[in-house]
């Protein structure tokens, strides 16, 4: 049987590094004789363009129909205006609705060559290997009111974050059960002291860690885990937080790599795909990068280890997406650069090239 994949290349330099990430996933699928089905569709700002919405109803069937989706980013200097009707980014929300993806995962692992790219120093990022699950469905994103308005004294604003104790454990659930296949130590992060959603969080999170002994529980607020995260993000491993505050520490971790271009994400719903694991969408973290589109200068590894994540948590090969992991590491290990990876002295090479080692990687170690 084959699995559906949709790719949606999207703007920008998307569809140079998903370009990248598809033909290593082709070479896995052939050495590992996997059968995958792949088909493309245009979202963003090239489908405002053609078809006048940043997500068809075409490519929307088609994500629903499929076991996973690898994606690019989206958007550009063309479709900026934030007043406009039809936004680019608009497809990533729809997206995530359709497909109930409450599960955002950014795992951040540092590689020793690198180790010079961040801006920590190299002694406190050494080491480093975490994940940060972030809520992506509810919270104040979504939450009701959320309006401008005239008020008594002149123009107010509110917003509102909501969540209930269904989308609160859903989400800490998954963080515990991926714990336990990592280090064992889950941090679940709120504003305890000050809010009440919050308060609901850190005390579904204490009953749910009754649940699951064998792992290390601790709750932190996200004042001082915005702290800690740079000064001691070694001792970190499984982290999971509400759909703000996630969007900000997720931010603030991805800079422990060194380049945006490196980090891979995966979104996950509940709903299970036709090889028994959870539908997803997996999408390397940064954005369509304009001022470098169409240069062949893009770092793919983020889309390629996006691409692993893929084969990981929505098919269940976990010992093919360790392969892709390993020939990162090696085509790493030899020195070989993208532009935004840096390095003095270092010839870089482009997107392509850079595709063309990892494929080299894997066909040696099956061969
Ligand atoms: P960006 O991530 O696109 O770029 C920030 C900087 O990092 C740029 O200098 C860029 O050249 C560099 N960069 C990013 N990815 C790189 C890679 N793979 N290799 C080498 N260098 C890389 O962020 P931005 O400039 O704030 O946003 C550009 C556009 O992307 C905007 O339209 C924004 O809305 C959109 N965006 C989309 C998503 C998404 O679709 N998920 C996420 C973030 C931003």
């Amino acid at each position: 049987m084959a699995y559906k994949i949709l790719v949606l290349k999207g703007d920008g330099i998307g569809p140079e590094v998903v370009g990248e990430a598809l033909q290593v996933l082709k070479t896995v699928a052939r050495e590992a004789a996997i059968d995958l089905e792949f088909r493309d569709g245009v979202i963003g700002g090239h489908a405002i363009d053609a078809h006048g919405t940043p997500l068809p109803d075409e490519v929307l069937k088609h994500a629903q129909d499929a076991d996973a989706i690898l994606l690019g980013a989206v958007g550009g200097p063309k479709w900026d205006n934030p007043n406009a009707n039809q936004r680019p980014e608009q497809a990533l929300l729809g997206l995530r609705k359709a497909l109930g993806l409450f599960a955002n995962l950014r795992p951040v692992r540092a590689v020793k060559e690198l180790l010079g790219s961040s801006p920590l120093k190299p002694d406190l990022v050494s080491g480093v290997d975490l994940v940060v699950i972030r809520e992506l469905t509810g919270g104040i994103y979504y939450g009701q009111p959320s309006e401008k308005r005239r008020g008594k004294e002149g123009r107010e604003a509110v917003d509102t974050c909501f969540y209930n104790e269904h989308e609160i454990a859903r989400v800490l659930r998954f963080g515990f059960e991926l714990a336990r296949e990592r280090r064992k130590k889950l941090t679940s992060v709120d504003k305890a002291n000050v809010m009440s959603s919050s308060r609901l969080w850190r005390e579904v999170a204490l009953e749910l860690s009754n649940e699951y002994k064998d792992i290390a529980f601790e709750s932190q607020l996200v004042d001082s885990m915005a702290m800690h995260l740079i000064r001691r993000p070694k001792d970190f491993d499984v982290i999971v937080t509400e759909n703000m505050f996630g969007d900000i520490l997720t931010d603030e971790a991805s800079v422990l790599a060194g380049s945006m271009g490196l980090l891979p994400s995966a979104s996950l719903g509940e709903e299970l795909n036709s090889a028994g694991f959870r539908v997803g969408l997996f999408e390397p973290i940064h954005g369509s990068a304009p001022d470098i589109a169409g240069r062949d200068e893009a770092n793919p590894l983020g889309a390629i280890l996006s691409a692993a994540m893929l084969l990981e948590h929505s098919l269940g090969l976990r010992a093919e997406a360790e392969l892709i992991t390993q020939a990162v590491d090696a085509v790493l290990k030899e020195g070989h650069r993208t532009r935004d990876l840096g390095g003095a002295g270092t010839k870089f090479i482009g997107c392509k090239a850079m595709g063309r080692l990892v494929r080299e990687k894997l066909e040696a170690a099956e061969s």
